[in-house]
């Protein structure tokens, strides 16, 4: 049943890139060029789906998706894969559907089968009307499955960039994808029910590692001490989790350092000391919001462990910077009359974009950083340069059938994946 299309889809920007291609699951590992994959809708009368039921609007689209998937070779990730080192480096998690979408009856419609690829199978109709499949192929440093825990995604993320750090580097990892995918689930721990365990998440994960790093023999001698800021930024301004939301001003000075003045940045010494911050600054950072994902969904949130020498001036060593980005939502709010929410999409937009751009630089070993774009990338532009800045894009994606391919179109198209075909490109 496999035929190639009659005629080839579009060449989109990420094609041009080289990291999108539409393929049968049989070429998955061949590098083929683009063919769809023509899957004949099965009979409805033998075949039911997953969850029994033959009544779904979508159910042939869903019966193709589910032959599909039981062609696919899938080779999961595991604890003891190896990891790359890498100056940048660009994950994506797929998030289960959640029960509200399963009584809906959406379909997922992404499938993860391991090797970073992450594929989005879409329903097209030919002009005779035959249903077809036209599956997706999305290329990541690492893509991780529905069953992901935490763990492994921090195992792939963001752990490779504690070494950086203690080596007197900064690295940052960002969470990045729409509302309700799954970043503060991923930094933050998860959540049972509307508690969030903060001892499951990248946060906790990265604060453990620092200290088993602080007391192992090979980095003794640097003398190093750990501190934490936490603080969120909201419509380009400030605010300080750790101390009960003060409003904070960014100042620049003539060498361009910039800082947070009067942000707290809080002395630690075991990895509980750094999960009780994060327990602090989350419940800091939703009181008093109406709704769960109100405020927060609209704000960056920034957790800092920084290393200091234990010298008088306390000197900064080297710093990781974890965050929680604002959701990037597509055009949902394009049409809202509401002003405020108008200045707030136009600002996440400007910081998102901003921070493209300049990771871009870093990945060009660029000496022009346009970190004064936005507040955002002014707070982490020393994050930004020099030889020994690491970043770990961790895209989340839901799966749900209207969603996912406009999600990961975005984020190989306006976000960063074309970024990492960049950093290819100049290692090459
Ligand atoms: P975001 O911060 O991107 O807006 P959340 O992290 O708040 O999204 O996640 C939205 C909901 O989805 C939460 O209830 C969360 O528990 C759930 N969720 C997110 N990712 C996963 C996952 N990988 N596995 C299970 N549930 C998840
Ligand atoms: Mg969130």
């Amino acid at each position: 049943c496999l035929l190639p299309k009659a005629s080839a889809p579009a060449v989109t920007h990420a094609e041009k890139s080289g990291r999108r291609k539409t393929l049968a699951p049989q070429e998955l590992n061949k590098g083929s060029k683009r063919l769809s994959c023509v899957v004949k809708p099965p009979d409805m009368q033998t075949k039911r789906g997953k969850f029994g039921e033959a009544s779904r609007p979508n159910q042939k689209f869903y019966d193709m998706i589910q032959d599909f998937r039981e062609t696919l070779e899938v080779t999961p990730l595991s604890t003891t894969d190896r990891i790359e080192p890498q100056k940048i480096s660009v994950c994506v998690r797929k998030r289960p559907l959640n029960k509200q979408e399963i009584i809906k009856k959406e379909i997922d419609v992404v499938s993860v089968p391991g090797k970073g690829v992450l594929l989005v199978h879409e329903p097209k109709h030919k002009v005779d009307l035959t249903k077809y499949l036209e599956n997706q192929v999305f290329h990541f440093d690492y893509s991780f499955d529905e069953t992901t825990t935490n763990d492994l995604v921090y195992k792939f993320t963001a752990k490779p960039l504690v070494q950086s750090v203690f080596e007197g580097g900064m690295a940052t990892c960002f969470a990045y994808g729409q509302t309700g995918s799954g970043k503060t689930h991923t930094m933050g721990g998860d959540f049972i029910g509307k508690q969030q365990n903060s001892t499951k998440g990248i946060y906790a994960f990265a604060a453990q590692d620092v200290f088993t790093y602080l007391n192992h023999r090979r980095y003794a001698n640097l003398e190093l001490s750990a501190y934490v800021s936490f603080f969120e930024i909201y419509n380009g301004k400030v605010y300080d989790l750790l101390n009960k939301k003060a409003k904070l001003r960014v100042m620049e000075d003539d060498r361009q350092q910039v800082q947070v003045v009067g942000l707290e940045e809080v002395y630690v010494s075991t990895a509980e000391e750094v999960i009780k911050m994060i327990q602090m600054g989350s419940a800091c950072r939703t009181s008093g919001q109406t709704s769960a994902n109100a405020n927060s969904s609209r704000s960056h949130a920034v957790l800092q462990i920084v290393l200091r020498r234990n010298d008088r001036a306390t000197t900064l060593h080297g710093k990781f910077s974890l965050v929680d980005l604002a959701g990037n939502e597509r055009g949902t709010d394009v049409s809202s009359n509401d002003r405020s929410t108008l200045v707030e999409t136009a600002e996440i937009n400007r910081s998102l974009l901003a921070l493209k751009e300049c990771i871009r630089s870093l990945g060009m070993n660029s000496d022009h950083i346009p970190f004064r774009m936005s507040t955002l990338t002014k707070v982490l532009r020393d994050s930004f340069i020099g030889e020994k800045s690491r970043i770990c894009m961790e895209s989340v994606v839901d799966s749900s059938v209207y969603d996912a391919m406009a999600q990961v179109a975005e984020l190989e198209e306006k976000a960063y994946v074309e970024l990492k075909a960049v950093d290819d490109f100049v290692k090459a």
